[in-house]
């Protein structure tokens, strides 16, 4: 929100400029940011994203070991059955955790306490795959140690999952299978973001500008009182022509939020790092470049400048919420926090 932001008369020499800008970018987008396998994945799980019905499997499943927490076994459940009790693979896996009938004569255990051992009991399969990756992790720890593996424990763990004990030892390592790596980065992925309460997307990661520098005028207008603002300004107004591409400032999940529409406009954006650290609010945009869910990366075009919601001219309007808090609860002077990672707003 801001009073008199610029008013663009060249929006298509604008859009043009944008547009050549865009791809000179490219490159430099593409190698932007961390991965999250460097993510801390031992951390908090986020509960509240497990049903509630096996909540309560797979926090205790998470205590089994160390080595295996409840957020990444909970991204693998996901991962495998979508959290179906029911479900059955063309392969012949079956029930929540997606077990193979000769694994789950192994591994299969009684934990719902009925006196059955039932592959479509989610509390058995659950509490059966917590054991089955935690002797998974045991063997790769020891093979480690025997220096006959290599690599990061964790990721070992889920290839000898993925792609059987046997391909990680003879690999020496993560094996290369792209449907394995693939899966690996899938998994360390969710439990770091949808299943973590812990920061993803800022700790050490790349930060971003949100508009190419150059291109707008900051207005250094964080915590002023002012007609169009209930309390005070809650974020910083760049002001540039309407079409400028917006960029996400840290790596991290788009997420829509329409309970700000009626002051931010209809494609409001959030990019949050985790489930309570850092989220940068995006207000105001014209259009939105990112479905709801999406992982982005620091500096990737998430929507264009607007004008949209409570706004007199083209503007972005950013916020900075180190907590994830919501409107006008834990905002910080996004400047001043730009200028901290090394930035010039
Ligand atoms: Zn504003």
């Amino acid at each position: 929100m801001d009073q008199g932001g610029t008013r663009s008369v060249v929006y298509i020499a604008a859009a043009v400029a944008t547009a050549l800008l865009a791809l000179v970018m490219l490159p430099a987008v593409l190698v932007a940011d961390r991965n999250a396998a460097a993510a801390d994945l031992t951390g908090e799980v986020n509960s509240d994203a497990i049903p509630a019905e096996f909540r309560d499997s797979v926090l205790k499943a998470g205590q089994r070991c160390k080595e295996i927490s409840a957020s990444v076994l909970a991204a693998q459940i996901d991962s495998e059955s979508g959290w179906n009790p029911r479900a059955t693979s063309p392969a012949g896996a079956q029930g929540i955790s997606q077990f193979m009938p000769g694994t789950w004569n192994t591994w299969g255990k009684d934990y719902s306490r009925d006196g059955r051992v039932d592959v479509f009991d989610p509390h058995d399969s659950i509490g059966s795959q917590a054991d089955l990756m935690c002797a998974l992790a045991r063997q790769v720890r020891d093979k480690i140690q025997l220096r006959v593996i290599s690599g990061e424990p964790l990721e070992l763990t889920l290839a000898a999952y993925n792609a059987g004990m046997g391909n990680v030892t003879a690999a020496k390592g993560v094996p290369p299978f792209p449907e394995t790596t693939a899966y690996i980065r899938k998994i360390l992925d969710a439990s770091a973001t949808k299943y973590s309460l812990d920061a993803i997307g800022d700790v050490g990661g790349a930060v971003r500008l949100p508009l190419a520098p150059g291109r707008y005028t900051n207005q250094h207008n964080f915590g002023r009182s002012g007609s169009m603002w209930a309390r005070h300004h809650t974020g910083n107004d760049f002001s540039a022509p309407c079409g400028t591409p917006v960029r996400a400032v840290t790596g991290g999940v788009a997420t829509a939020d329409p309970s700000q529409a009626a002051w931010a406009g209809p494609h409001f954006v959030k990019i949050l790092t985790g489930q309570r650290s850092t989220a940068t609010w995006y207000a105001h945009m014209g259009r939105a470049a990112v479905t709801n869910g999406q992982r982005v990366q620091a500096g990737e075009v998430i929507g264009y400048v607007g004008s949209l919601g409570n706004s007199s001219g083209c503007h972005l309007h950013l916020e900075v919420h180190p907590k994830n808090g919501g409107y006008a609860q834990d905002e910080v002077d996004p400047n001043a926090w730009l200028r901290q990672k090394g930035l010039r707003p």
